[in-house]
Parts: C-alpha cells; sequence; structure tokens
C-alpha cells in the first residue's frame, strides 16, 4: 500500500474543487505538483509547499498519479489528449463531473495510451472535502483504486463500485437527480406557505426535519420495487396517494403547479393503467416509462 512518502502526484485543474483537493494532498505531505491553464490559482498552494508546473506536460512528467479536476469532458480532451505519450505507464484518476458515456470514452482513451485509470464522482462542495459527510464515488481500474485508497480517503468517504468507469458518474448523477428534485419540492412547499406570510426560514426550520425523517421510507420502498410486487400489504396506494389537495391548494395560493403535477402524471398514469391498490413505490414504473 502507498504511503505518504513514496509517489509524486500531479494535480491538473486549479478551479474550486481541484484547488481544495490539492490542498488536502499538500497538507497531509504528498509531494504535490499542480497546473492549472490560468497560473495565478497555484500561488496559495505554492505558498503551502506545491510545486507549480509551467505547463501540462511538465506537471505529467512530476507525477506517477495524476489527478484531473476540470470544468467538463471536453476540457479534459483539450488539456490531455496532446499528453498520451507522457501519461503512458502512469496511473490517472478523473473526478472531472461527466456523464457515464463520457467517462467510458475516457477510459477507453487512457486504456489506449497505456494509462491506469479510475473516474471519480465528488458528492461534496469544496467546503466539505475532508470532512464528514464528503463521498467520493469511484468506478474503473480497482489496482489504481487498492493502491491509492490511503490518498483518496484524505479527500473524503471512497467507495468502489466496480470496473464499469461508467459507473461513478452514474451514481453521481443519480444521487444529484435525487437531490435537485428534493430542492424543487422544497421550494414549492416554500411557495405555498409564502403568501400566508411565512419567511422561507421558518419553512425550512419545519421542511429539514420532516424530509431526513421521510428518508426513513427509501428501504421500505426499495424492498417493495426490488421484489417486483407492487401489491404487498402495508403501503399507502396509489389511490390514496391522489394529490389533488395539494394541487388545488397551490393553485389557491397562486403559485405554479408544475412540480406536483409532475407526481400527480407519474401516479395517474398508474391508477389509468388499472393499478390504484397498488402501493405507492409503483410510480416507479412511470419513471421506467412502461
Ligand atoms: P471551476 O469552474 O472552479 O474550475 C474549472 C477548472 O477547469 C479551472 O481550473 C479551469 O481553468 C479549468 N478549465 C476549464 N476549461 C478548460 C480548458 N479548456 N483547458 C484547460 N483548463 C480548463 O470548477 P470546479 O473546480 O468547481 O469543478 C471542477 C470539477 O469538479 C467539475 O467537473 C465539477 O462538476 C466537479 N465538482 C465540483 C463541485 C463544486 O462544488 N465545485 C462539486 C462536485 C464536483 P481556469 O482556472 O484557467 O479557468
Amino acid at each position: 500500500m502507498t504511503t505518504n512518502h513514496d509517489i509524486q502526484v500531479s494535480v491538473l485543474g486549479l478551479g474550486a474543487m481541484g484547488s481544495t483537493l490539492a490542498a488536502a494532498l499538500v497538507r497531509a505531505g504528498y509531494a504535490t505538483t499542480v497546473w492549472n491553464r490560468s497560473a495565478h490559482k497555484a500561488s496559495d498552494l505554492v505558498a503551502h509547499g506545491a510545486t507549480l508546473a509551467g505547463t501540462a506536460g511538465d506537471a505529467v512528467r512530476a507525477g506517477q498519479l495524476v489527478i484531473v479536476c476540470l470544468l467538463d469532458h471536453a476540457s479534459v480532451h483539450d488539456v490531455l489528449d496532446p499528453l498520451a505519450d507522457e501519461l503512458a505507464g502512469r496511473t490517472l484518476i478523473n473526478v472531472t463531473t461527466m456523464s457515464p458515456a463520457q467517462a467510458r470514452e475516457v477510459a477507453a482513451w487512457a486504456a489506449d495510451a497505456g494509462v491506469g485509470y479510475l473516474s471519480g464522482g465528488i458528492m461534496a462542495v469544496p467546503a466539505m472535502i475532508g470532512r464528514p459527510g464528503s463521498a467520493i464515488l469511484y468506478s474503473g481500474s480497482a489496482a489504481v483504486f487498492d493502491q491509492h485508497k490511503p490518498l483518496l480517503e484524505l479527500w473524503g468517504t471512497s467507495t468502489y463500485f466496480g470496473a464499469d468507469p461508467g459507473l461513478a458518474p452514474l451514481y453521481d448523477l443519480a444521487l444529484l437527480a435525487g437531490m435537485y428534485v428534493m430542492f424543487a419540492g422544497f421550494m414549492h412547499g416554500a411557495a405555498m406557505v409564502a403568501p400566508a406570510g411565512v419567511t422561507a426560514g421558518e419553512f425550512a426550520a419545519m421542511a429539514a426535519p420532516w424530509l431526513a425523517a421521510m428518508t426513513g421510507g427509501f428501504q421500505g420502498f426499495a424492498t417493495v420495487i426490488d421484489g417486483g410486487d407492487y401489491t404487498v400489504d402495508g403501503q399507502q396506494s396509489l389511490e390514496f396517494s391522489d394529490l389533488g389537495d395539494i394541487l388545488t391548494a397551490s393553485s389557491d395560493q397562486g403559485i405554479s403547479t408544475e412540480v406536483v403535477a409532475m407526481v400527480q402524471r407519474l401516479i395517474h398514469r398508474q391508477v389509468d393503467a388499472g393499478h390504484g391498490k397498488d402501493g405507492f413505490a409503483r410510480i416507479m414504473e412511470s419513471i421506467k416509462g412502461s
């Protein structure tokens, strides 16, 4: 297993996230070389002991392990494509957010270039890196993950999802999908109570513990979905789950109904198909498109 003192690490990309990841490595005592298109962003890191590379090629040549945290898939190719020869025989960990297909494409490019490759999906904002609650999802080379786990754990809890380099990005985007729909639900609720003089802050104080408690239902839904039988006893039925009252109250408050109407449509597609007595988890079938 690798220790702090026997590996040279290079970080390409020193935006808000890349500079935070690099700072954690410098703090932990890794010999860290950094590069950014706009070099001034390296100043703090250099002041704390990082070495600034003049070019991305210099950074790659300085590191056995190369970490890439750029804006997107296109910027990763912009930076790495000219460096395939320099990267050969090295290890690449790409924590740039991209689609699963894009991550698989970069992994295939890396394999062609003779580069060990791991995809990462960062489930944290920079202020969370290295603190409780920071989780980073990985897939791709198991050997790369196992060898560098102590380094990866500096950033957050590291979970490996298997050899498919697209799986970590898929998990990443699936978790973000859940988050954004939940955020929209919170904001819909805040908009409902606003005309009654309730501030968003007052609503947030009620909504946060309520929604946190409701996440306790995920495993019950999952058991039904994985079991493939939406008729099992003890579930709230789709008929009972009709959101008509919420839609009416939203209209009465003078706000858009589209957030709640989206869920109502998922419910009604199943009710209209004759599944009204089945449990709420059956909206999974609407989402899957069946
Ligand atoms: P920033 O916008 O702060 O930084 C983007 C970085 O990409 C900069 O270093 C920028 O260089 C570089 N860049 C963009 N285009 C090019 C290019 N064509 N050639 C060379 N360099 C380029 O983004 P973040 O650091 O916040 O995010 C980096 C990655 O981390 C993204 O994929 C993001 O989705 C992911 N991430 C970020 C989170 C966050 O909360 N910030 C959370 C989870 C994931 P320059 O400085 O010269 O512009």
